[in-house]
This record gives structure tokens, sequence and C-alpha cells, in this order.
């Protein structure tokens, strides 16, 4: 099609080219004729003038007229030029004189105009008028057109044209047309004004040549035209090899991609600087991210933890620099919604068609879940081993509580055997008799907790009994007071005006305010501007499904319980001190669920931890006045 359309437009512009041509030749026949008939009108009025001349003398004239006529130097000349015959009339048109000429014109100044009718003749006419200016007549010069024709100098036409006189009736009446020469152009008629019925005819010898007649033209066309067509079918052939081809190649792009995806390895393309080129879905869905957000993006990529953006920038340097190991390696990316996976990846080298490296391959496996297991797997073994720990602890106590029972109840009666002598001694030391006192309490205490853990381990029931909690609070805060000055802390107490009320198994209770005070002293130690420990009790009032219950509270302006939980407190063996333990809290979780209260942990309203358990009271509270 577009060659059809080349070869129209050149076949367009040929005959444009043509019109054009025409255009111009016509222009320049118009132009000739023009002259031509400019040239004649010059010629006439030559003429006229001439006569007008010759009429002007004839007042002049003496003798018969007809001779004196013929013998004028004007009319001599005249009739020599061009004119045929001369009568003179007078104001009545009666004939005064005339004269003619003998002989035919010598002077044919275009031979090669050749007359072909004579006789279509024509004349002027100068009036004769006296020195007075009165009108004598008039005189009257007849020619032959063919006459005028052959005396005017028409060679520069007759060169490029066939020139044609033509009467009205359609008669040429000299033409230079010959056998030897023949016009080729159109023919253009001019009718002349100043003839009488006459028509000048132009006809061209060379006329443009129309490029249809150019048969090298044509050929050319037609060449460029088959030309078109041939490269038109061979391209049309290649492309049809190319579709094939395309489509093979959409089949196995297709097939590649719909392999890609079903594994379930992820993979990804990169090239030398590390710019992602190509990620599978397994990859997109394993990370979170879309292939167009994670395609062209350079390190460091979306999915990389906030917080080991420097390591995996390094580890991704090495990988670049072909460091990565070939058993692959673990590392742990973050999914978009957050959680973290763990991955294997393994680094091959990406080559092209001509061996040339030109980035790198990488597989990714999704090893969260086998992660998960294993740490599954090794919690539940530090669980086990945790419970070995505490069955033999457990043993070791009531072993211990076994074998301590009888050397501290030996020592109890010893000292209260004692203490009763001195106090009946005259003139002991008062102070003596404190100590003495003292050295009772604690054996008779340490007798208490001994046997407490006794029957914990023998699982024995409690023993329950009304107790006053505030007195408990203080029994421990004698116990507590030394730890709590070591620790540069102030004790502050807020207890309730309330006594007695729970039933409760003291000795635990005991246990749990203890600890809950050595732990707010552990917590303050060493703070600056000195701890503060505040122990409290605020009576709860029941909303008629609930009784109502004592609350106690340990709270301390420590660092506080930094987003820990209860639960992972009283995390068997969980301790942040060098010496802890990490059973003390999960003890006073026990003892306060087997009291049927629950244990609290919070952080402290103006930073710190608050710890706070609350017992049912099952008696109407005494109310103290607070002293
Ligand atoms: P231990 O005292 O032997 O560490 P615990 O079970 O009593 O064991 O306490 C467990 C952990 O709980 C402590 O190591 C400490 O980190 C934390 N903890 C307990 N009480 C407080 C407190 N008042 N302030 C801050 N942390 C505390």
């Amino acid at each position: 099609m577009l060659a059809l359309v080349f070869v129209v437009m050149m076949a367009s512009w040929a005959e444009f080219n043509d019109r054009q041509s025409q255009k111009a030749l016509h222009e320049t026949l118009v132009a000739d004729a023009l002259s031509v008939e400019a040239q004649l009108t010059a010629r006439q009025d030559m003429e006229k003038l001439r006569l007008g001349e010759a009429a002007n003398r004839l007042q002049l004239l003496a003798g018969d007229p007809t001779a004196a006529l013929t013998r004028m130097p004007e009319v001599v000349a005249g009739l020599d030029r061009l004119w045929n015959r001369l009568v003179w009339l007078d104001e009545n048109n009666r004939v005064v004189a005339r004269a003619e000429r003998k002989a035919p014109i010598a002077a044919n100044v275009s031979e090669e105009l050749r007359i072909q009718a004579i006789g279509q003749a024509d004349h002027y006419v100068a009036p004769v008028v006296d020195a007075q200016g009165t009108n004598r007549g008039k005189l009257l010069a007849r020619f032959y057109i063919t006459d005028l024709l052959q005396s005017t100098d028409l060679v520069w036409l007759n060169r490029r044209y066939q020139v044609s006189f033509v009467s009205e009736l359609g008669e040429v009446i000299a033409t230079t047309a010959s056998a030897a020469r023949r016009p080729l152009g159109v023919m253009y008629g001019k009718p002349l004004s100043g003839f009488k019925d006459t028509t000048l005819q132009l006809t061209p010898f060379d006329a443009p040549e129309s490029w249809t007649q150019h048969p090298k033209t044509l050929a050319l066309l037609g060449g460029l035209l088959l030309l078109g067509v041939a490269a038109s079918a061979l391209t049309r052939h290649e492309m049809r090899l190319v579709a094939c081809a395309n489509a093979e190649t959409q089949t196995e792009v297709a097939w590649r991609q719909s392999m890609e995806d079903s594994v379930l390895v992820g993979l990804r393309a990169r090239d030398p600087d590390g710019r992602v080129l190509y990620v599978n879905k397994t990859l997109c869905d394993m990370v979170g991210y879309s292939s167009a957000e994670l395609v062209g993006l350079k390190p460091p990529l979306p999915f990389w933890p906030a917080d080991a953006v420097d390591d995996m920038m390094a580890r991704n340097l090495n990988t670049l620099a072909g460091g990565a190991p070939r058993a692959g390696f673990e590392t742990r990316w973050c999914h978009r919604d957050g959680h973290l996976i763990d991955v294997m990846i393994f680094e091959s080298r990406l080559v092209n068609a001509h061996g040339v490296h030109i980035g790198w391959m990488g597989s990714i496996i999704d090893i969260s879940e086998r992660k998960r297991l294993e740490e599954r797997d090794r919690q539940h073994g530090e669980a086990l081993a945790q419970h070995a720990r505490l069955n033999d602890m457990g043993l070791l106590a009531s072993e211990l509580s076994h074998e301590l029972n009888q050397p501290l109840t030996t020592i109890l009666s010893y000292s209260a055997g004692l203490n009763m002598s001195l106090k009946q001694l005259p003139g002991v030391d008062a102070d003596d008799l404190v100590a003495m006192g003292e050295i009772v309490r604690h054996a008779g205490k340490a007798g208490e907790i001994v046997n407490w853990i006794r029957r914990q381990a023998s699982r024995s029931e409690p023993v329950r009994a009304a107790c006053d909690l505030n007195a408990v609070i203080a029994d421990v805060l004698k116990l507590r007071k030394r730890q709590v000055l070591l620790a540069n802390a102030r004790l502050v107490t807020e207890l309730a005006p309330c006594t007695v009320g729970v039933i409760a198994d003291r000795i635990g209770i005991e246990q749990v305010v203890s600890n809950l005070v050595r732990n707010a002293a552990d917590a303050v130690d060493g703070q600056e501007g000195g701890g503060v420990i505040v122990i409290a009790t605020r009576l709860l009032p029941g909303d008629g499904q609930t009784a109502e219950s004592l609350q106690v509270i340990v709270r301390d302006n420590g660092p506080g319980l930094r987003g820990r939980t209860l639960d992972m407190l009283c995390t068997t063996f969980y301790s942040t001190k060098s010496d802890g333990m990490g059973l003390g809290l999960g003890i006073c979780r026990t003892i306060i669920e087997s009291h049927g209260g629950s244990l609290v942990a919070e952080d402290a309203p103006g930073g710190g931890a608050q710890f706070s358990f609350a017992l049912p009271l099952v008696a109407a509270p005494a109310v103290k006045e607070p002293t």
C-alpha cells in the first residue's frame, strides 16, 4: 500500500509538472501573439501616417493631377512599400486622380510565409484639406493584407511556431506550414484587432512531453512499485516468522512463569549492583510486597528489619562480591505487616548467553515454621529440665526442712529455757534479756517456716486461721528492716484501720509480703535520691456477688516492670538479679491463688512497680481507731 501511495504521489507530481509546463507555454504563446498584434498595429499606424503626409501635400500639386500624383515621392515610396492603388477623391467623391503600382512588391522579408489566398484587401483613408482647413476630399490607399504580412518582419516568430493567418471563413491567407517541419504543440488563435476578420494562429513546434510518454519514467515507477510489493511480501514473510517465534517465546514464558509461581521457593534475580531485576510470586507472598514494588529497588530493601539494616548491608556487599556461602545462609526478614520471617538464602551467579556474569540469582526458603518447631522443642526441653530441677529442689527443701526441724526445735527449747532462767536471775542486764527474747522469737519463726515448708512438701492441708493482716505486715517489716536500710530506702506504711477479718495461712501470707518487700528493696537499691517503698492495705467493698476484701499493696519507685507481664515475672527461674533464683513471685502467686485471691503486677502511677493482692473478708472487719 505504501509503495502504491509513493508511486501515485510521484505520478501526481509529474502530472503537476506537466501542467505547469503547459501553462507556461500557453502564457508564452499569448504573450507572443500579443507582440505580433502590436507589431502589425504599429506598422498600420506608420502607413496611415505616411498616407496623411501625402494627403497634406496634394494642395501643392500643379498641372495634371494624375501625373503629379504619380510623381509624388511619398506616393512612389508608398506604392513601392505596400500600397497597391491610390485614389484621390474630391469633396463630392469624384475621382480627381489615381496612381497604381505596376510591378509586384519586390521586398519579401518573410520568405517562409507563403501566401495561400491573394485578394483580401483593405484600405487606409486620409482627409485632404486646404490651407484654410477646408475639406477638399480624401486620399484612399488600397493594399493587400498578404503584402502587409509578407513585408512585416516576423522571422523571430517562425523559429518557434508555425504561423498562419486565417480569414473569417477559415481560409488560410498565409502560412509558414511546411511538410519538413511539423508542429507538436496545441494551436492558439488570436483575432487581430485593426485587421478585418483575420485571426493569427500560432502552433508551437516544441511541446513539453507528458511524463506518460516517457518510457523510462514509467519503467522507473513500475519498478518502484514492484520493489515495494516485493519488499512488502518479504517483510510480511519475516513478520510471520517473528510472530511464530514470538508466540513460542510467550508460551515458554507463560510456562516458566507458572512453574516459577508454583514452586515453594522464593526466587529473585539481581544485577551486579544488587538492583532487583525479578522476583517470583512466592517471594512476593513471603514478604508481602508486589513484584512492581520490588523490581528496580536497590539495597536497603523494604523487607529488611529496621534494626538490622547495617548488618544486612554488610552481608549484601559480601554476597555481591561473591562471598556468599555455597551451602546458603540464614537471615531474618520482616513481612510488610511487621512479623518476622526466618529465611534460608542460596545465591548463585547469573550469566547471560555469552557466559558473561550479569548478576545474582537467589533461592529463598521460608524456614520460619522449622525455626518455630525447633524453638518449641527447645522450650519444651528447657521446661522439662526446669521441672526436674524444681522437683530436685522440692525434694531438697523437704529433706532440709526435715533435717532442720530437730535442731531448730532444740534451739527453741534451750533458748526458751535459758530466757526463763535469765529472767529469774537478779541483776541481769535488760539488753541481754531483749537479745535473748529476740533469739527465742527468731528461732520460733525459723521453726514455723521450716514446718510450713514441710507441710507444703507433704501436701497436708494448710493451716488457716483468722489473722490480722496489719500485724502480719508489721512482723514482716521488722524482719526486712535491715535490708530496706541497706538499700538506702524509706518505708512508708498506709494501713487501713481494720485488723482481723481474713482467714489465712499466716506463714504463707508472711512469705508473700516478705518477698514483695524484698523485691521492692532490690528494685530501689542504689536509686538516685533514695528509694521509697509503700506498704498499704485497703478495704474493697463487695458488690453482692463478691465478698468484701482487704487489699495489700506493695509499691516502689524503682525502674518498674518495663513492659513485662506477671506471667513473665512468674516464669520459673526467671530472674534479672545476679543472686536471684527466680522462684519468689511464682510461689507468691501460688499462695495467693490458694487463698482464692489473685496477685496483680502493674506499673505504679508515678513510676516504679506495684504488686497487690486481695483476700476476701470472712468476718465483719473490726474497725479500730487509727493509732
Ligand atoms: P528473684 O527475686 O529471685 O529474682 P522473683 O520471682 O522474686 O525472683 O522475681 C523475678 C523478677 O521479677 C526479678 O528478678 C525482677 O527482675 C522482677 N521484679 C520483681 N519485683 C520487682 C519490682 N518491685 N520492681 C522491678 N522488678 C521486679
